[in-house]
């Protein structure tokens, strides 16, 4: 019985992907065996099929950071054949095989169990990027966020994390202001939810460390000069959940923002977050989360098509959620 997948192998430093036939055989150790529907184009998948960022750090590999699908066979507690479950990160496509194949054998405790409300397709639709806009938005509210607080900035707009952050905050009642480098996709964030639409330009150089005031909290996954400007516009008592690097991993920034304005910088890890925290992430997707919504960020593509679409989503050509369905 074999099963397709896509893998990587590095010869010299060139990384080569193929799409290749394996057996049970093949599976690395772990106590569930799942049948996998979907995985997904994330911006990490990207840089791994593109080497960089030391993100595979084993070959060969079989990449993808995300995997829905139905358990096959389960020797792990709670977990049995026919539960519909989600892997998001963890070891998948660093040290262990990930979604971009049919089959996949992981450790129980990576598993999320699907709410109801989500098909194994949704799952991933959502992905590594939409969960982690979630854990983003947790922070917020951690931090004493709420809608009355004032408009919350999302950065990187355009991309996985900065659709699905748009729209959960829009459905919680946030004013929400999408920065993008893409004004041709105005009428796109609009529709997910975005209140005003700025052009990314106005914050991605050197700034003042500390400036007017123009939003009450941020979701950032840009990082660098970005990241920098957005604290020095945010009020008092404000809240930024820091979770991405697409401009760089640099902070060129001032801590005045902090002692003057006392504003919480969050830190955001979606790849070692804890069992509890995902469990928490999910439920709250599938309380907030509009499916309709979620439909408008993403395209279907195949195991063939995830080479280029990675390459066009590091070129910026891409927009929202890909989804891969691992049997086209
Ligand atoms: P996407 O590529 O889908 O989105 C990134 C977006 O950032 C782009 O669509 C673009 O939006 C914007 N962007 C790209 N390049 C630049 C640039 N040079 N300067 C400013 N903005 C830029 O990626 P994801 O949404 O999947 O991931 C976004 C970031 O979040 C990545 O850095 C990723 O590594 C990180 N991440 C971190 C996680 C964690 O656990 N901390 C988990 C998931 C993601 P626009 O065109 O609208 O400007």
């Amino acid at each position: 019985m074999t099963f397709k997948a896509l893998r990587a192998t590095k010869q010299a430093d060139a990384i080569t992907t193929g799409i290749v036939d394996l057996d049970e055989g093949d599976l690395m150790p772990g106590d569930v065996t799942d049948t996998v529907d979907y995985s997904s184009v994330n911006y990490k998948d990207a840089l791994a099929l593109a080497g960089s960022g030391g993100v595979i750090r084993t070959f060969p590999i079989t990449p993808g950071i995300d995997l829905a699908g139905t358990v096959a066979e389960s020797g792990f507690p709670g977990v049995v054949a026919g539960d519909r479950v989600v892997v998001n990160s963890w070891g998948l496509s660093q040290t262990h095989d990930g979604g971009y194949a049919q089959k996949a054998r992981v450790p129980g405790e990576w598993l999320v169990k699907l709410p109801d409300r989500f098909s194994t397709k949704d799952a991933t639709a959502i992905g590594t990027a939409g969960y982690t806009a979630m854990l983003c938005v947790l922070a917020l509210e951690h931090g004493g966020l709420t809608p009355a607080s004032g408009d919350v900035l999302v950065t990187g707009a355009s991309g996985g994390v900065g659709s699905v952050s748009i729209a959960l905050l829009s459905g919680l009642g946030y004013r929400v202001i999408a920065s993008t480098g893409r004004v041709e996709e105005a009428g796109y964030l609009r529709e997910l939810g975005a209140a005003d639409v700025i052009d990314r330009g106005s914050l991605s150089e050197p700034g003042a460390g500390i400036a007017s005031v123009r939003w009450a909290g941020a979701i950032d996954s840009v990082g660098s000069h970005t990241l920098a400007n957005v604290l020095a516009r945010t009020q008092y008592r404000g809240v930024v959940a820091a979770c991405g690097l697409a401009q760089g991993n640099d902070l060129p920034g001032s801590v005045l923002p902090f002692i003057l304005r006392n504003v919480t910088l969050a830190g955001i890890d979606s790849v070692n977050a804890p069992q509890e925290v995902r469990l928490e992430a999910w439920s709250r997707l599938a309380r907030d989360l509009d499916l309709g919504k979620l439909a408008r960020t993403t395209q279907v593509v195949g195991l063939s098509d995830v080479p280029r679409v990675a390459a066009d989503l590091l070129a910026g050509r891409l927009r929202g959620r890909t989804v891969v369905d691992v049997n086209a």
